[in-house]
């Protein structure tokens, strides 16, 4: 890697800003410090002239990829087109330079834009009433478990256990576990789906809750669906929705329609708010109406044309977030499903299945599907036919950073043997899907002609291929100077 870092471009006394003369003499300034808090030294800052602090983050901005710069299959992970309207609508100084103090009679229109998007979030999911305070999607996740253990307490039931199939999302076996509960697994079917069998010999009346994604990670709807919740239901356990990728049934079909209690979505996946970058999210939740009263604290409120806050929810778990969750993110969302109204994110769901399905029927003669079913969202291919050239699914993914496209999902879901996972979203075009196939395939030449060329990438690349274990277990994070 060629790129300096800034401490090595730097030249001792070059400035990046002209500022006048100080007017008080450093040395007076120094009288006004009790001496323990002076320096010795000066600090080891950079010094560089504008231009150069220019290039240098410009040049480090573009290493990255990202959703504005190329396509980025990422299965489970939505990195679909954000449209800038809903960063300019979160910057609009109403909404920016809000402090959360100001109280609700000069936050109207804050309170009104969280209320509506509460609505609209509970006609999505099909649920009775939604807090926006979670943060991100395994945030949400528990504050959904938490409502659910919240709900067994008031009948007097104390159940230890959360059933979660071998298909799920690590955040929810992980949520069970911080939950505080025990983690039962059930199996997937050939289909994919939940395994009837193993779900009713799971299922009995210490099961709080299964948590299920629908369609799952494998991007297959579960038919099933209605028995898995009478088979839950029957044994008192609620139904638990991973919403954190909607793209496929939203504006179709609603998690509540198919029997489930509770619900979170990802504002930064389905709607809309970029990601990947550490943040900030949005993670609402939605329940059905007999689990309203357990919702975190306070609830937004409308009483003769006016929203307040409710505090008084004695059956409420509690705080989730300090005061009303990332309200940015909202503004981003509610953006977003105002300017596509409900036929537009119907639409979306449309487009999103049509182009995963377009993708798969195209790579399927070349690389082995796991599941041959018509998918939703997303799909999961392997690398089972190339594995006699010694290659494994890493080396395609690395191969395809050499040809300027972000990798898709792999080694997930795990109980696909060297997994990879394809979401394309509903914002790419033809032309793009047909660029990233005709890519797929001839790095699927180039296995059977040069596999070394494949096992040996990325090539293009500002770094070669890294030791990711050693990278994990010994990351270096903090640049050290020469003496
Ligand atoms: C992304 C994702 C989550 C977790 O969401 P975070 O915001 O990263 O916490 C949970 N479940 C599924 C299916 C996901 O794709």
């Amino acid at each position: 890697m060629d790129r300096k870092l800034i401490f090595e471009i730097s030249r001792p006394g070059r400035r990046g800003a002209t500022l006048p003369a100080a007017d008080v003499p450093v040395c007076e300034v120094e009288k006004l410090i009790p001496p323990e808090y002076l320096r010795e030294e000066a600090p080891n800052l950079p010094e560089v002239s504008e231009i150069d602090a220019v290039r240098h983050f410009t040049g480090l901005s573009a290493l990255n990829h990202g959703v504005d710069t190329g396509f980025y299959p990422l299965g489970s992970c939505t990195m679909k087109y954000n449209p800038k309207v809903n960063e300019d609508m979160a910057r609009l100084p109403g909404f920016a330079s809000i402090h959360p103090y100001q109280p609700a009679e000069l936050t109207q229109g804050a309170l009104e834009l969280m209320w509506l998007t509460e609505q609209y979030l509970a006609e999505i999911a099909g649920m009775a009433g939604v807090t926006l305070q979670p943060a991100a999607g395994a945030h949400g996740e528990l504050t959904g478990l938490l409502i659910i253990r919240a709900y067994h307490k008031s009948r007097g039931e104390n159940r230890t256990r959360v059933i979660v199939p071998d298909s799920a999302h690590g955040t929810n076996p992980a949520t069970a576990a911080v939950g505080g509960f025990e983690i039962v697994q059930v199996k997937s079917d050939e289909r994919g789906g939940v395994d009837l069998e193993s779900l009713r010999s799971a299922m009995d009346e210490n099961v709080a809750a299964l948590m299920l994604t629908n369609p799952n990670t494998l991007g297959l709807f579960d038919e099933n669906i209605v028995e898995i919740a009478d088979i839950v239901h029957k044994k008192g356990g609620l139904l638990y929705y991973d919403g954190a990728n909607a793209n496929a049934i939203m504006g179709i079909a609603r998690p509540g329609d198919m029997g489930f209690d509770v619900v979170h979505f990802n504002l930064h996946k389905t709607f809309s708010t970029p990601h990947g970058g550490g943040g900030p999210g949005s993670g609402p939740v939605g329940v059905k109406d007999f689990l309203t009263r357990f919702l975190p604290k306070p609830v937004i409120g409308q009483k003769n044309g006016m929203y307040f806050l409710d505090h008084d929810r004695p059956d409420s778990i509690g705080k989730m977030h300090s005061f009303y969750g990332n309200f940015g993110v909202v503004v981003k969302a509610y953006t977003y499903i105002r300017a596509l109204g409900g036929e537009g994110l119907r639409a979306v769901s449309e487009h999103a299945v049509l182009n995963a399905n377009y993708l798969m029927a195209r790579l399927r003669e070349t690389f082995n599907l796991a599941f041959d079913r018509v998918c939703k969202h997303e799909f999961v291919l392997n690398s089972k036919n190339q594995k006699s050239f010694g290659i494994h699914t890493l080396d395609i993914a690395k191969r395809l950073l050499d040809y300027g496209y972000h990798p898709p999902t792999i080694y997930f879901p795990l109980i696909v043997e060297e997994a990879m996972m394809i979401e394309p979203t509903e914002t790419e075009s033809k032309e793009v899907l047909d660029g990233f196939v005709e890519t797929m395939l001839k790095i699927a030449e180039e296995i059977e002609k040069d596999a070394e060329r494949v096992k040996t990438a990325p090539h293009n690349t500002v770094v070669g291929r890294l030791d990711e274990t050693l990278a994990a277990r010994q990351p270096v994070l903090k640049f050290k100077p020469s003496e």
